[in-house]
């Protein structure tokens, strides 16, 4: 996640073990209380709650940094994790290029200390980079902050036309597997491409101490982000919790959210995980071998029971279409849909025929009590044809606060505060 988790609740956490799960979401305010790391595996991994945690591991040959961070909550993870230990930092082992786990570089970052990257982390971070622009303005609505205030931007001065490179963090890079020992711990950092390309895992044998990465958290996980991604492919995630579930790991510790403690709880968390991923995934797929549009499958595909994950941060429905699109593109198989004219032109024509936008806006207004979403798109084709006019703009309102009530789903949340702070600036 670049993710930053849920800004909408305020969890802290205070002193030791909690076991409490705090859901996929950390806010960033999370851990804001933390008085002392939190410690686990007899007391050689130390953890920082935030929005990214931050996890140290003591050996006697210096401490390993397994991800650092947003930048606003490093300086604070630096203060808890130093009251531990003092020892040098011989490695920062950053599990992927989003900014929640890379911000803390600067700060931890000692002479000698190496970074330590899957590969593929040098050109994710160069498509970051490439739309820092674009994403500045998504994640703005999506996290509801201003417009800048998660950090600068990584581009180059020079970035156009075609100089997109990011600057370089790591000083050891890695295809399949890079494996170190540092005093009494074998680090053994595993490329597992899930949520990013540039995704690793590190597995401390001695231990049974599996860190994840965002590859886990407590929700169906985020297999497409609204704020933008390219395809997250399902298939890399079941993959990549195979390897994990093989390694038979004791603790599983993910960069958002608590770790999951015990072998047989690590068994069945991570198996309904991957087999909530599996599930999602086939059902679309046959779907889409049954000729099925996406609208039907974002309808009817939901997972059993069993296999119900949560989606306090991912969302089934977008993942449906994340992984349609991902294995088709954009075209919909309509010839209309093959030309520039945008749905909002036609809409436009069809509220002229309505009799304007003020007719349109109290049907919406009608339907926002049983289908608050319905209700939402009249409006959007309402103000196609009228960008001013008060009753849709009125009914617009109404259905976006609709849905927030009703919304569990941090990124959903986002988005429509996103879309009130639209509307409210229209009202003016
Ligand atoms: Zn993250």
């Amino acid at each position: 996640m670049r993710t930053l988790l849920a800004f909408t609740l305020v969890l802290g956490l205070a002193g030791a073990a909690a076991a409490q799960p705090l859901g996929a979401n950390q806010p960033t305010g999370a851990g804001a209380n933390q008085t002392k790391a939190l410690e686990f595996a007899g007391g050689r991994i130390h953890q920082a709650v935030g929005f990214g945690n931050t996890f140290m591991v003591t050996t006697r040959a210096g401490d390993v940094i397994i991800d650092t961070s947003l930048p606003m909550n490093a300086k604070r993870h630096h203060a808890l994790l130093r009251a531990v230990s003092t020892a040098p930092i011989r490695d920062i082992i950053l599990t992927h290029s989003h900014g929640d786990h890379t911000g803390g570089v600067p700060i931890w970052k000692e002479s000698g200390t190496k970074v330590i990257e899957q590969a593929n982390s040098v050109a994710f971070r160069n498509y970051q980079a490439r739309l820092e622009g674009f994403f500045a303005i998504r994640n703005a609505a999506q996290y509801n902050v201003p417009v800048g205030a998660l950090g600068a931007g990584q581009r180059a001065a020079n970035a156009y036309p075609g100089n997109y490179a990011a600057p370089r963090l790591a000083d050891v890079l890695f295809d399949k597997e890079y494996k170190f020992k540092l005093g009494d711990l074998t680090f053994d950092c595993l490329s597992m491409p899930g949520e990013t390309p540039d995704m690793l895992n590190v597995w401390i044998p001695e231990l049974k101490a599996l860190f994840i990465g965002d590859n886990y958290y407590a929700s169906f996980p985020n297999m497409y982000t609204l704020r933008g991604t390219p395809p997250r492919p399902a298939l890399n995630y079941v993959e990549s919790i195979d390897k994990v579930l093989a390694l038979k790991p004791e603790i599983v510790l993910p960069s958002h959210g608590t770790p999951i403690i015990g072998a047989a709880n690590v068994q069945r968390v991570l198996t309904q995980y991957r087999d909530a991923i599996l599930y999602v995934h086939d059902a679309t797929v046959r779907g889409m071998d049954e000729g099925k549009e996406v609208y039907t499958l974002m309808k009817e595909i939901k997972l059993p029971p069993q296999l119900y994950v949560g989606e306090s941060y991912g969302a089934i429905s977008w993942s449906v279409r994340g992984i349609y699109d991902g294995y088709a593109g954009w075209f919909d198989g309509d010839p209309a849909t093959m030309y520039a004219t945008a749905p909002s032109e036609s809409d436009a024509e069809l509220v002229k025929i309505a009799g304007g936008a003020t007719p349109v806006a109290a049907r919406a207004q009608a339907l926002v009590a049983t289908d608050p979403a319905l209700a939402l798109r009249l409006t959007s084709a309402a103000l196609a044809a009228e960008p001013n006019n008060l009753a849709a703009l009125a009914a617009r309102k109404q259905a976006l606060d609709k849905l927030l009530a009703a919304s569990k789903n941090s990124n959903e949340s986002g988005w429509l505060h996103a879309g009130l702070s639209r509307v409210a600036a229209a009202q003016k």
